[in-house]
């Protein structure tokens, strides 16, 4: 029994419980800053101490109150050492009383500001990027906001430079602003430099003056405003590749020896700009537009307003870059120009408007320059990686609520958001869609934006109201799970049977334009429906008796299948349809199936497809399936002739494994012609097919490959001195643990290892000494993995252990510091 009184406490509690919660959700809101004043002009000097690793820098702001008056100034500045702090107006000058928390300086003006009030902040300042960062998580990592690098010039091989890094929040580490995306100025950089050195910065460089001890003062100047964010500049011994797109000068910036190899990573740079600024109907806006690679870049790339900073990933020889398939991170920088730069999502919460269009820039550049099955490889992957990181994270697309504003950049809002466009794209139409883009720009240019202004500019141009397309796909979260089952029994009229399975207490109930297709005397019919109910069926109408049908062929719609397909309906849809990602996908689910029956039946149409994905599928397959070769001769003689014939690399190359794995011995004159190929993908694929058994190599042979630097010749090179074996060679493999970076160190890793652990009067502790610096110290945590699993070629020396448990504890990646965890147990049992 319950007496009334308790009821009531009953109920009290609830409505507390209710209070609190909704409490919490306006607390946690995290709504667009409030605009209090308004950054107009910054005028800015800097130098630098590379010894001390500190930015001395001389600041004027042009500011006013944003719209009701004002009495006290808030202004960002991490970590800097302050002074005197002057306050300008109408050419009288006053000292400002202040405080300063480390973050926040707090300016007491000298009366209440209006919005006519326009003055100027005047002061010198000392920042401090190291201070309060580093060591931690790679996030962590993230905020210097400045990099030095190489400061002192004391490492090998290594350039001095210095680069920025302002996303999100950083650019207030060294210049104090209204660091958030929705404050906008022009500015004007004056940067100190070494007279040898080089700088590049945001907008145009106006002026260069030699100052004495062989110093120089390089000012650049940005006379449209934009973001705090995107405030940017280099500094380092670049040499300059100069292009141009009409009259907008353009400039590839890379470290000394590379110019050749930068010409050709960048060389599409003008018919990008010109194939987005045509679709766009919005000429690229600035003035001039600068990519920089640069060392240890703590990204894959940044959208600098005119002057966007790559990784070093992109420096490649002119030979690499023959092999370098750049673009879309070109396409992707580029396209922020206009999506990001010109108009700029307003808070974080906003970012899929800056970073789904420059995701989606890959897909439209894709389908512009090689075609819709190029660009639909593109939109796969990227649902893939969005499936992925849905497994253990579901968010709103926009999100009003995170606890860290970098936990906004993942693949919702990257994959998933450039996935979203392109299926708006469909909906609308490539016409519509591009007005919709056209009005969005022009209308909110050099200004900030939210997602409404997006959809209230394809609203305009279409007439329609989108609010179920922008609510289920841009507020709401996850994806429709549809069961499909199809109903042959009419062959003449078929049935389409679809629920919507995913959990409609947490998701929408989704609206979905879709595509049913199907082949009739091998023409392409189809009809388009509209999914909006849980339980829906759809008659074809078909006409003409058909025993299968697709659904959205075309891989336009971000939905998980649930639809019963046997090997024999992946075959057919193999050979009859006319969509190259429609066959790639039947190829791919045959693979997984083991369906070899059926892969035996298509693979020599697989090798002749106008896909090449689809011909490099084949020549995997057939790669694991070698005795295929034995029996049919004309295959044999058509993969044969892709190694020689095929216009792309990757193909030739996989045509070469393939053979490999086939007959080495018989294909060896083959290969060792082709180890000369231009191609690295070729000529190293060539090279490791001359280290399968039965072929006997001189050392002789080896030896004009052993000057190589790239780790396609590098790693069969390595696998020779290993299985022949030669010793002697200590000296060759520590050389190549000190250029080789990337996924090639990553790879070498485990060659180097074997090889001392089997010579180590070669220099086995020097080895194990660098690979201990790698593990301790290499930024990328997939390089730290691959020294862990080299130094256990060494786990029967127990100071190897030792030091390993140490190393292994101080892991700051988490998943790594698990995965360790886990063998340091294995291998403790073991001792
Ligand atoms: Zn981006």
């Amino acid at each position: 029994m319950i007496s009334e009184e308790s009821v009531d406490s009953i109920d009290t509690l609830a409505l507390r419980r209710l209070k609190i919660s909704k409490e919490k959700a306006i607390e946690s809101y995290r709504s667009s800053q409030k605009r209090v004043f308004d950054i107009l002009h910054m005028d800015l000097d800097l130098s630098f101490d590379y010894e001390a690793q500190t930015v001395i820098g001389h600041v004027d702001l042009r500011i006013k109150p944003f719209k009701y008056p004002q009495k006290i100034l808030q202004i960002d500045a991490q970590d800097f050492e302050l002074s005197k702090i002057f306050f300008s107006q109408k050419g009288k000058s006053t000292e400002l009383a202040y405080s300063y928390d480390e973050q926040l300086i707090q300016l007491y003006l000298p009366r209440e500001l209006d919005e006519r009030d326009t003055f100027n902040l005047i002061f010198d300042y000392k920042a401090f990027p190291n201070k309060n960062s580093g060591g931690g998580s790679e996030a962590i990592q993230d905020t210097k906001g400045l990099y030095f690098i190489d400061p002192l010039d004391t490492i090998s091989g290594k350039p001095r430079m210095i680069w920025t890094q302002g996303e999100t929040m950083h650019n207030s580490k060294w210049f104090p602003t209204i660091d958030h995306p929705n404050e906008r100025f022009t500015q004007r950089l004056n940067l100190s430099l070494a007279d040898s050195l080089v700088s590049i910065s945001n907008g145009e460089l106006v002026a260069q003056k030699k100052v004495e001890n062989g110093m120089r003062i390089d000012s650049w100047e940005m006379k449209m405003p934009h973001p705090p964010y995107l405030v940017a500049f280099t500094i380092g011994d670049f040499e300059k590749v100069n292009a141009v797109w009409e009259d907008i000068p353009l400039g590839y910036y890379i470290e000394r020896g590379y110019k050749n190899g930068a010409a050709k990573v960048f060389q599409n740079t003008p018919e990008m700009i010109g194939f987005f600024s045509d679709i766009l109907g919005v000429r690229y806006p600035w003035p001039k537009y600068d990519q920089v690679v640069v060392r240890d870049f703590v990204s894959g790339a940044m959208e600098n307003t005119t002057a966007s900073i790559f990784m070093e990933e992109l420096r490649l020889t002119e030979r690499e870059a023959i092999d370098g398939e750049w673009d879309y991170i070109i396409a992707h920088e580029l396209f922020h120009q206009w999506f990001g730069d010109y108009v700029t999502a307003e808070s974080w919460s906003n970012l899929p408007l800056n970073e789904a269009f420059a995701n989606y820039s890959e897909f439209l550049w894709n389908e512009y320059k090689y075609g819709p099955d190029e660009a639909k490889l593109k939109l796969i992957s990227e649902t893939e990686n969005y499936f992925a990181e849905a497994e253990s994270k579901v968010e709103n697309l926009i999100r009003f609520e995170y606890s860290d504003s970098e936990d906004m950049f993942d693949s919702h809002s990257y994959s998933k958001g450039g996935v979203i466009l392109q299926m708006l794209r469909e909906y609308l139409g490539k016409e519509v869609f591009y007005e919709g883009l056209n009005y969005y720009l022009k209308s909110h240019a050099l200004q900030s934006v939210e997602v409404h202004d997006l959809r209230l500019a394809f609203e305009k141009v279409s007439g329609e109201d989108l609010n179920w397309f922008f609510n289920q796909w841009f507020l709401g979260k996850g994806h429709p799970e549809l069961e499909i089952k199809v109903d042959y029994s009419e062959p003449e009229n078929i049935l389409v049977s679809i629920t919507q399975q995913q959990d409609l207490t947490k998701f929408p109930l989704f609206q979905i334009p879709f595509e049913i297709s199907w082949y009739v005397d091998g023409e392409r019919e189809k009809r388009k429906f509209f999914l909006n109910k849980a339980f829906q069926q759809f008659a074809l109408d078909n006409k003409m008796p058909v025993d299968q049908v697709y659904f959205d062929e075309e891989k336009n719609v971000l939905a998980n299948f649930n639809i019963e397909r046997n090997a024999e309906s992946y075959q057919k849809q193999f050979l009859t349809s006319k969509i190259g990602i429609a066959r790639y996908e039947a190829l791919d689910s045959l693979v997984s199936m083991e369906a070899n029956e059926e892969l035996k039946i298509v693979i020599n149409n697989a090798l002749s497809d106008s896909f090449w994905a689809i011909r490099e599928s084949a020549l995997r397959i057939i790669q694991g399936n070698t005795s295929w070769l034995s029996v049919d001769k004309n295959l044999e003689n058509k993969v044969f002739g892709l190694v020689e014939n095929d216009l792309k690399n990757s193909v030739r190359a996989g045509a070469i494994d393939a053979l490999a794995s086939y007959d080495a011995v018989k294909y060896q004159q083959t290969f060792k012609r082709l180890t000369n190929d231009p191609s690295y993908l070729i000529s190293g694929s060539a090279l490791m097919g001359l280290m399968e058994e039965g072929i006997d190599l001189e050392p002789d042979y080896i030896a004009q490959f052993d000057r190589e630097q790239n780790f396609r010749i590098v790693i069969p090179v390595a696998d020779f001195y290993i299985t022949k074996p030669i010793a002697g060679k200590g000296a060759w493999f520590h050389s190549q643990i000190k250029t080789l970076s990337g996924e090639g160190l990553y790879f070498y890793l485990g060659y180097y290892a074997e090889y001392f652990s089997r010579f180590r009067e070669e220099g086995s502790e020097e080895a194990i000494s660098n690979l201990f610096t790698i593990l301790d110290g290499d930024e990328k945590s997939f390089i730290r993995l691959g020294a862990f699993q080299a130094l256990l070629a060494f786990s029967d020396e127990e100071v190897v252990i030792d030091r390993l448990v140490k190393s292994t504890a101080s892991e700051s990646d988490p998943e790594l510091k698990m995965y360790y965890q886990y063998f340091m147990e294995v291998i403790k049992g073991e001792n």
